[in-house]
């Protein structure tokens, strides 16, 4: 079977160029420049990597941004007095905290202590039920990107069986969620399956769309894949290559090479559902500093 790869990249950019459009007629009609602060506390070198691309983009599309950053030995107080001065620097529309943060700070304290208004990542439990209640808000930055790639690739959901891998709050259960709303690019029947599933294999076979968030190389096989399927590959995972300068590659949670040809579409890793999550992140922003989920 031909099957098209989903280009995120090329998606990404466009939604980057019309981020860009926006924030021009915005400031023109005299709205404030968006202004995205990033937190990054301690030296992992995942986390640095993500938040200076996020810095990066915010420049290329006409935002401010200030990185904030922390050793890893600060402590919970400290930097929930930090957030304290977020929440209040008017200049500010929205902020994150990378995760993970070292073990002696609470993730969850953290992010409770993000004001819901500037909560961009929409990791917020008030933006989490918003979400849940069908009222506007920060949808989270990877799922959010997901139903972008859907949508611009006009796949069709209305109806399908939908199989979810994996129920972390920042991916799996968001994606559920949306995938099971009752707009164009959802509607599907949605099947959440994760560590404790029992046959897999079997709800794999009996899905049109695969969405696949677990964290394991290549752990989507092709004898799980019907013919026809849609495979959205969320996956990001380290595997040792001596071969390269860098000594390993990135590779998906979907062994690519040998169920791409049994789908219509997938996402390829990297170049698929990772740059959207920047994208999708700025999009928040966007909304942020025009005052559209919270007048
Ligand atoms: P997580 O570790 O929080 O969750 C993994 C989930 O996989 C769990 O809910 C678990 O139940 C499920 N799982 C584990 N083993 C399983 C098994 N044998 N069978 C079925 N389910 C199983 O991970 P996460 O934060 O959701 O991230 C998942 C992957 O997505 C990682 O590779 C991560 O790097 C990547 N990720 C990518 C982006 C992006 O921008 N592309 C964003 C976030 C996460």
């Amino acid at each position: 079977m031909s099957y098209e790869i989903i280009d995120g990249k090329k998606i990404s950019l466009q939604m980057q160029e019309e981020i860009a459009a926006e924030v021009k007629a915005f400031t023109a009609k005299g709205g404030k420049i968006p202004h995205l602060a990033a937190v990054l506390v301690g030296e992992d070198p995942a986390s640095q990597a993500y938040v200076g691309s996020k810095v990066k983009t915010c420049e290329k599309v006409g935002f401010k941004s200030t990185l904030v950053k922390f050793p890893s030995t600060i402590s919970e107080q400290e930097l929930l007095n930090k957030l304290d001065e977020l929440n209040n620097d008017k200049d500010i529309d929205g902020y994150i905290v990378q995760l993970p943060l070292p073990k002696h700070i609470s993730e969850h304290k953290i992010i409770e202590a993000v004001k819901p208004s500037k909560d961009v990542d929409g990791f917020h439990p008030i933006n989490v039920g918003r979400l849940v209640l069908d009222l506007p808000t920060y949808i989270s930055a990877t799922p959010y990107g997901i139903t972008q790639l859907l949508e611009r690739y006009n796949i069709e959901t209305s109806g399908k069986n939908c199989v979810v891998i994996g129920r972390s709050h920042i991916v799996g259960s968001p994606m559920s969620i949306l995938m099971a709303k009752n707009n164009k690019f959802a509607n599907c029947t949605v099947t959440l399956c994760h560590s404790r599933t029992k046959d897999l294999k079997a709800h794999c076979l009996n899905a049109d769309i695969i969405i696949a968030a677990i964290g394991k190389p290549n752990f989507v096989t092709a004898d799980m894949v019907k013919q026809g399927c849609v495979i959205i590959d969320v996956g990001i995972n380290r595997v040792d290559d001596a071969s390269l300068p860098k000594g390993y590659k990135l590779v998906g949670d979907v062994d690519f090479d040998n169920c791409a040809p049994k789908c219509s579409f997938i996402t390829p890793v990297p170049g698929g559902v990772g740059p959207m999550t920047i994208a999708s992140l700025l999009k928040n922003t966007l909304l942020a500093a025009k005052r559209e989920i919270y007048k």
